[in-house]
């Protein structure tokens, strides 16, 4: 198979097989004969315009995918990818393992140093007033437990002021301490609009804010903010934090790092979290055992994971493929940024395979340490300057598992002649839903292409369809292999493979004049030593 356009070229032909003429009367079949036929040259004539290599990238993406079996490996078999854990270190090891077997040359290439940090076990129970496992998790690079440690929950005092909370604090001593408003629903918004009356959903979101206006101000009563008020309750004693960072789906929270340094912080989800809650309020005292297992390495290295298919005639000349390599934990980072590394792993091996003598030198970025500023990217444009200003393209996704809906020019007043001569090159199928905009606005820091776009470099980001990837993937303890599309990442592999070879074949430079009205970002220094200032 050829892609769907030639699918239904076929079909077409089937159509024409079996049809019988002798059912109708001459004139009649003879107009129709026309039709077909017509359709038929059409068909052929997309088909003779049609690049070869760029039929032979879509029948080696749809007929050969790896990105099964790759994504399996990469989330089931290695897991999450926290900068400074052993995990990022076999995922890149893996990642350079396919690459070999591929035939294509990668290596890992240190910028900087981190606070090594494995997770282990979480085990949170609820042990009084009755029994129940709690669906919880220890945050990134929390103080871990050596056993399990009981206490019971006390919720932070609302106060009147710094003073009142400095004499409220004792009563944190060997106490588990809730710092997260109760949600007065677990249901998210798009379930109380199909259901709910009018009425009882406008009281929920008008309690819903005044809970949170009234949270936001119990914490600043305190004297202190999300951060220093950790610090104050381990300082005075407390058995450890306990959140619950809701991110308004069924059954799911994000998962960020922690700020206390010899006490557990964990978070637990908005059901279970609510449970603890109620009941410490209404006075039944509950107690719970926390078991967190995680371990310090010390300062370990960062890095990022570079490949490379060298050029032929402009080999000084590079085509760059980008995509953040790093994950929090919570999940596994499948969709953030597992599937943007999926696609350009695919995209790489099926252009080692079909397009093996590109003019320029295709690179690809497996950029560490994203989620904690582009520091991978960052380190990467300072310290290959030669490859930066000899940029044709880069080309980084980092929103998930969803088909590229938006491509924009990164306020680069050329970029709809030549973004958009790459573009045309990619059969409607894949790109009908895609939506330019050019020049477009440099973006500020989202993602890995910033890094390149604020050095002046030729980098364009690939937006892909929103599939609830704020609500239910993005940084959430559900961010697992069972969310990923494969037909929207073989897609996306697809345009990225087309995209990629025509960069590498334009005779022409790409322009790197700017647009009159963009206001460019200033280049931000990657952080090569991180992890300890919290
Ligand atoms: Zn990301």
């Amino acid at each position: 198979m050829l892609g769907p356009f030639l699918m239904s070229c076929a079909a077409i032909f089937h159509e024409f097989r079996y049809f019988s003429f002798k059912s109708i009367p001459m004139r009649l079949s003879t107009i129709l004969f026309t039709i077909v036929f017509t359709a038929q040259s059409f068909c052929f004539a997309a088909f003779a315009q049609q690049d070869p290599m760029v039929a032979a990238i879509i029948k080696e993406a749809t007929e050969n995918s790896q990105l099964k079996r790759m994504s399996h490996e990469l989330m089931d078999g290695v897991g999450p990818r926290l900068v400074g854990s052993t995990k990022m270190v076999q995922a890149s090891d893996w990642a350079i393992a396919q690459y070999q077997q591929y035939g294509i040359s990668a290596k890992r290439e240190n910028y900087g140093t981190w606070r090594g940090w494995d997770r282990g076990i979480t085990h949170v129970d609820m042990i009084s007033p009755w029994t129940k496992s709690l669906e919880a998790t220890q945050l990134a690079f929390s103080p871990s437990t050596k056993k399990a440690v009981k206490g019971e929950t006390i919720i932070l005092a609302d106060v009147a002021d710094s003073v009142a909370f400095k004499q409220w604090l004792p009563n944190v001593k060997g106490k588990f301490v809730l710092i997260a408003m109760p949600q007065p629903t677990g249901r998210p918004d798009y379930n109380w609009k199909e259901f709910a009356t009018k009425a009882s959903m406008d009281k929920m979101v008008q309690e819903r804010k005044e809970l949170t206006e009234a949270w936001r101000k119990r914490i600043s009563k305190t004297g202190y903010n999300n951060r220093t008020l950790a610090a104050a309750l381990e300082n005075a004693g407390a058995a450890g934090i306990v959140g619950s960072n809701w991110s308004q789906g069924f059954g799911v929270n994000k998962i960020f790092d922690a700020y206390t340094k010899k006490i557990p912080t964990i978070d637990v989800m908005l059901e279970d979290y609510g449970l603890l809650y109620r009941l410490t309020e209404s006075g039944a005292a509950p107690t719970i055992s926390v078991l967190a297992k995680s371990k310090e390495l010390g300062e370990v290295p960062t890095f990022n994971t570079i490949g490379e298919i060298k050029g032929t005639s402009k080999a000084n000349e590079y085509v760059m493929l980008s995509a953040h390599f790093d994950s929090w934990d919570g999940g596994t980072g499948a969709t953030d940024n597992g599937t943007g590394t999926m696609v350009m792993m695919e995209a790489m091996r099926i252009l080692k395979k079909i397009y093996p003598n590109p003019k320029r030198t295709i690179l690809v970025g497996h950029w560490g340490s994203e989620e904690q500023g582009l520091n991978g990217s960052r380190a990467f444009v300072e310290d290959h300057p030669e490859i930066v200003s000899n940029l044709q393209a880069l080309i980084n996704q980092d929103n998930g598992t969803g088909r590229i809906v938006n491509l924009s020019g990164s306020g680069y007043a050329k970029s709809k002649d030549y973004v958009g001569r790459w573009l045309s090159a990619v059969p409607g199928a894949y790109k009908d839903s895609i939506r330019t905009s050019f020049p477009g606005m440099p973006g500020g820091g989202g993602s890995d292409h910033a890094s390149f776009v604020a050095a002046g470099a030729p980098a364009f980001s690939l937006g892909a369809l929103n599939w609830s990837y704020f609500n239910y993937t993005w940084h959430t303890n559900r961010d697992t292999y069972d969310k990923i599309v494969f037909d929207d990442l073989r897609n996306n592999a697809i345009i990225t493979a087309i995209l990629v070879y025509m960069a590498c074949e334009d005779p022409e430079r790409s322009s790197t004049e700017k647009a009159n009205n963009a206001a460019w970002p200033a280049p931000v220094k990657a952080k090569r030593k991180g992890g300890y200032d919290k």
